[in-house]
């Protein structure tokens, strides 16, 4: 006899009411200007590929599971030892250990906009969210987000999707004026921002996430890290996948950030870029966000000289039409009214500068 089962009245009820996250188009076929989801537009350091060459003959035996060498090579470059590192399978996997071991009631807090993984986290968890909306200015109010007596709030610094950095001061006045756990998710920080790392020696209340996804170019690979205090740490990896990365991302990681010369330069090739892109922006009369990342976050105007939600959805889909792809964000009155472009080569930006020139509606 078959037997039926309610998938959805079966589930735990904080599964039944949650929205999985939705990541950027990753279109298919050829031709795409791919500038929608931050990724490094060069590839990784080569010395990635011989590491990984070198780990497949050890493919048959388990990975080491905590990534010993890989905390003890990030440690140290950071002032910290390795117990006060721990690594996940991208930074998305250290953002749900921390949301599972110390997020309860009255939820987690994050500035709006920011990161749309928080709430997916926080639900995945059976956790709510609470609210610091930002205004125009992207200011960050330290007092607001005191206020959410959130026992774990996520900051992106630089934040997303503006790439304003957020000035260190601030941040330490935030990690005074709190209870609970600062979380500083600095994706993109190593592409103009300034890290809070050096204040782990002074405030146990901080974590700082990393990802080895956008300045060292291997997003596909899924690595990232926090560092926090040897407490903190402890704690997460309690909560941590026995294998959470395997051998081959372990091995690639170490690589690429062993081989300093290369992101060093790869880092300001991408800064360079940005900054040219951006002063093409600037003689077009857009606004556009100062940058700490490797994108860039600016509300285009129309021949009439008009802005807003009709006039970037237009410009999104005619370079849609052209094959470029950028991210648009309509369900925010902050963001509606921006296009979000990641950093590309020379090449692609002038490809997406091309493509905007031959927008109908462009002055
Ligand atoms: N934090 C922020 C602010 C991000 O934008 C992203 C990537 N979209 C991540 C974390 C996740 O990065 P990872 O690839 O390491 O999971």
């Amino acid at each position: 006899m078959k037997k039926t089962f309610d998938a959805l009245q079966r589930a735990l009820p904080h599964i039944r009411d949650l929205r999985a996250y939705v990541p950027g188009e990753q279109p298919q076929g050829e031709g795409w200007t791919k500038l929608n989801t931050n990724e490094n537009p060069y590839p990784p350091s080569p010395r990635v590929a011989e590491a990984v060459a070198a780990e497949v003959a050890n493919l048959r035996k388990y990975p080491e599971p905590t990534s010993a060498k890989l905390r003890a090579a990030i440690g140290p470059r950071f002032g910290l030892t390795q117990k006060n590192v721990i690594v996940g399978n991208g930074s998305d996997n250290i953002l749900d250990l921390i949301t599972r071991c110390f997020v309860s009631d009255p939820g987690a807090g994050h500035t709006v906009p920011s990161y749309s993984l928080y709430p997916v986290v926080a639900g995945m968890s059976g956790q709510s969210l609470v609210d610091v909306e930002f205004d125009r200015s992207m200011r960050l109010d330290v007092g607001a987000l005191a206020a959410t007596q959130a026992k774990v709030f996520f900051l992106t610094n630089p934040n997303a999707p503006t790439g304003v950095a957020f000035p260190r001061a601030r941040i330490e006045a935030a990690l005074q004026a709190i209870d609970g756990l600062l979380v500083v998710d600095e994706a993109y920080v190593d592409f103009g921002g300034e890290t809070v790392a050096p204040l782990l020696q002074d405030y146990e209340n901080l974590v700082v996430v990393r990802t080895f996804s956008k300045s060292y170019g291997l997003a596909g690979m899924r690595v990232g890290f926090a560092l926090a205090s040897a407490g903190v740490i402890g704690m997460l990896d309690r909560v941590r996948d026995a294998y959470n990365l395997d051998r081959i991302a372990q091995a690639a990681a170490l690589a690429a950030f062993e081989d300093t010369e290369y992101f060093e330069a790869r880092r300001q090739r991408v800064m360079a870029t940005r900054e040219a892109t951006r002063t093409q922006l600037d003689a077009y009369g857009w606004f556009t966000y100062p940058s700490a990342s490797n994108f860039l976050f600016t509300e285009p105007k129309n021949a009439a000289g008009e802005s807003g939600a009709d006039v970037a959805r237009n410009l999104f889909e005619h370079l849609k039409a052209q094959r470029v792809l950028v991210r648009y964000f309509p369900s925010h009155p902050l963001t509606c009214a921006f296009i979000r472009v990641s950093i590309g080569t020379d090449a692609e930006m002038k490809a997406f500068l091309t493509a905007v020139d031959s927008w109908p509606n462009h002055a």
